[in-house]
């Protein structure tokens, strides 16, 4: 399909080309020294201690629940509104999840009580996932945490470069997890990131990347190990140099990037004030969005998600988008009514995340979407409204 907007985008030129030349000259491809920049510049862009690159955000979220000792036995409250990844996660370690639903329909985010609802003696744990960049309730989530002794790990796939109450999404649990797959606000196609407050997970999680052994290719080819012990039951979940001299770039790119999506999503709200829709998150956050939000409170806008009016026919709404060449899509299909969860995980009702999900539609929101785009896209969904 040749689409007239596309749902999302790269913003990609001729710095990210220089920065994977410069690494296929060095001739050292896989992690080293560019990844221990990438590390430490998103560390530093984060306020988080530590970080470690990963092969992808799906096993980021596996290394962090094995970090935390999840397992057999163990139970994780996860929203049912995510990827399946956040789930997925959970089951690898062969404990079970327990689905929460969701705040409501303008607030997309795992509710607190629900978290309260599902615990039981065998609760470890709680996945976090800051729908779209905006921020799920964490100080109430983490006093919930503290009362039950529960880790919180936050899936930030949505979320590099977002803050609450300028504290970045992602450092607010024991961990967060990053993605960079290739439609994600920073992408390099694939990879993802890990960051932790907490010296010992750091020190785990850096061990289960590779293999659990105590010292890397690196650092042999630097004189710093010569052998190597196997502590941990490792995984290969290592990223390469031109992965990390990608996101560098887009890292640099991330600030800029996320205040576009931030003016873009605005121009959005306004254009559908009267229309019959629901718009998730709007309330809360457009003062603060037009007035370019400062680091202090910064959702990082990675999709704009409307809620058709209850009743409407959502195939042929897309379907008449798709005609003028605009792409949509769905944020999410709720993983409880997904064959292999209705199999596992039978009879599990979430109101409100279902009702939501039915009426959910994704629009196109990316930095390089340019103004004919953006008028195309809200003249289709207006027209698409009044059939
Ligand atoms: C993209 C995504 C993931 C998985 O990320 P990968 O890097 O593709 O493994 C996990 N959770 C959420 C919410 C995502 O959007």
């Amino acid at each position: 399909m040749n689409w007239t907007v596309p749902l999302s985008d790269l913003d990609y030129g001729l710095d990210e080309e220089q920065a994977v030349l410069t690494v296929l000259r060095s001739k050292w491809l896989t992690m080293g020294a560019v990844t221990q920049q990438f590390e430490q510049e998103f560390a530093q862009a984060h306020g988080a201690p530590f970080a470690l690159a990963v092969s992808n955000a799906t096993q980021a979220l596996h290394l962090a629940c094995l970090a935390i000792d999840i397992g057999p036995g163990d139970e994780v409250i996860v929203p049912s509104l995510s990827f399946v990844a956040t789930s997925n996660a959970v089951l690898y370690t062969g404990a079970r999840v327990r689905f929460a639903d969701i705040c409501g329909p303008t607030e997309l985010t795992i509710d607190p009580a629900e978290i309260e609802r599902c615990l039981t003696p065998r609760t470890k744990a709680v996945i976090v996932m800051h729908y779209a960049g905006f921020p799920c309730r964490m100080p109430a989530i983490l006093e919930i945490a503290r009362r039950h002794h529960l880790a919180v790990i936050e899936d930030a796939a949505h979320a590099p470069g977002a803050f609450l109450d300028g504290k970045a999404l992602g450092t607010w649990g024991d961990i967060g997890c990053y993605s960079f797959f290739s439609n994600k606000n920073l992408s390099t196609g694939e990879g993802g990131m890990l960051v932790t407050h907490r010296e010992d997970l750091a020190a785990r999680l850096k061990n289960l990347r590779s293999h659990g052994m105590t010292s890397l290719t690196w650092d042999r080819h630097h004189g710093h190990a010569y052998t190597y012990d196997v502590v941990d039951l490792g995984y290969n979940d290592r990223i390469d140099e031109i992965r990390s001299a990608l996101g560098r770039v887009q890292l640099a790119k991330l600030p800029a990037n996320n205040a576009r999506r931030a003016r873009i999503a605005c121009q959005y709200w306004s254009a559908f004030s009267a229309a019959p829709l629901t718009l998730p998150f709007k309330d809360q956050y457009f003062s603060s969005a037009e007035s370019q939000i400062t680091n202090h409170q910064s959702p990082s806008f990675h999709i704009f998600p409307i809620l058709l009016p209850p009743g409407t026919d959502r195939q042929s709404f897309a379907d008449r988008l798709r005609e003028v060449g605009v792409q949509t899509s769905l944020h999410y299909p709720p993983i409880h009514t997904f064959t292999y969860y209705r199999e596992h995980y039978p009879g599990i009702s979430l109101p409100i995340t279902e009702a939501a999900a039915a009426r959910e539609v994704t629009l196109p929101l990316y930095p390089t979407l340019r103004p004919g785009q953006i008028e195309r896209v809200i003249a289709a969904t207006l027209h698409a409204l009044e059939i």
